[in-house]
């Protein structure tokens, strides 16, 4: 069955933006810490985090963690974010799990070449689904056989996953992510991971995003051009 993908923040920490401005201020205070923190917890720190931001003292941020659901996505995707050292994963093992009946995601430019393409593309699925059925009871079913059944999966398959990040990883992942250089199905998911963390920590994210938001696009020659456009999407999640 074709699948859509779906990104919760699950959890994160509690007041994310006192603790982060909490952090920082410590570094410039002589005052006892539990004084320090009833001051900062019943204070709004929005213009204390900008100066933050402003000033690049960006270690207080990974104070601040953030914590998703994400499913409805590839396994293309997750060699993907993977990639990202400094996050935490947790994701569906196809040892533990049979893929007899997966799921998979279709490419939108798959999609656009009209019903046809989908019906063939569905086709295939189901194909690549009979050979794992079929080596599954070559194998002898269960754990042992999912393992190396799952040879013949394909990257569109789809996975479920936990990912946690700190909030200065967060920005680093926007800052790739985002950009449109990025393949479009992870870029998808960070622009839904930005719209999620904009609802709990405005001031920490407002700057985040790709370098074209802040300054000139870093791609150089391979610059997408679009740099107004991402400004809009930016400013449609971050509107109050
Ligand atoms: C558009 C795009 C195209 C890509 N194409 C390819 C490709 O063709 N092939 C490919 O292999 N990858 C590709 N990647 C993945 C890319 O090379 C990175 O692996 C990925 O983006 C993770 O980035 P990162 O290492 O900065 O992030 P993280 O692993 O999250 O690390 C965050 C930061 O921590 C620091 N850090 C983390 N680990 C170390 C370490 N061991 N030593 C020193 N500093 C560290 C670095 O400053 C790093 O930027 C692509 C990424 C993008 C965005």
């Amino acid at each position: 069955m074709q699948v859509q993908p779906k990104v919760k923040l699950i959890r994160h920490t509690a007041d994310p933006e006192a603790t982060v401005a909490l952090a920082a201020k410590l570094c410039y205070s002589d005052r006892e810490l539990d004084d320090l923190t009833d001051n900062i917890m019943a204070s709004d720190n929005g213009a204390f985090i900008d100066r933050l931001m402003d000033m690049g003292h960006h270690s207080p941020t990974e104070h601040a963690s953030f914590t998703f659901s994400i499913e409805g996505v590839s396994r293309a995707l997750l060699a993907q974010i993977t990639r990202h050292r400094v996050a935490s994963f947790s994701v569906r093992s196809q040892r533990y799990v049979s893929e007899d009946s997966f799921n998979y995601v279709i490419p939108p430019a798959i999609e656009e070449l009209g019903a046809a393409a989908v019906a063939r593309y569905k086709g295939q699925m189901d194909t690549i689904m009979d050979w794992y059925r079929d080596w599954q009871s070559a194998l002898g079913r269960g754990e042992k056989s999912n393992e190396d059944a799952r040879f013949i999966l394909p990257n569109a398959c789809e996975t479920k996953m936990i990912v946690t990040m700190n909030a200065r990883e967060l920005m680093h992942f926007f800052s790739l992510r985002c950009c449109n250089r990025a393949q479009w199905e992870i870029r998808n998911v960070a622009w839904m991971m930005m719209k999620e963390v904009a609802k709990v920590a405005p001031n920490l994210f407002r700057d985040c995003g790709p370098g074209c938001l802040n300054g000139n696009c870093p791609e150089g020659k391979k610059s997408c051009g679009k740099a107004k456009e991402v400004k809009a999407r930016k400013e449609e999640i971050f509107k109050k």
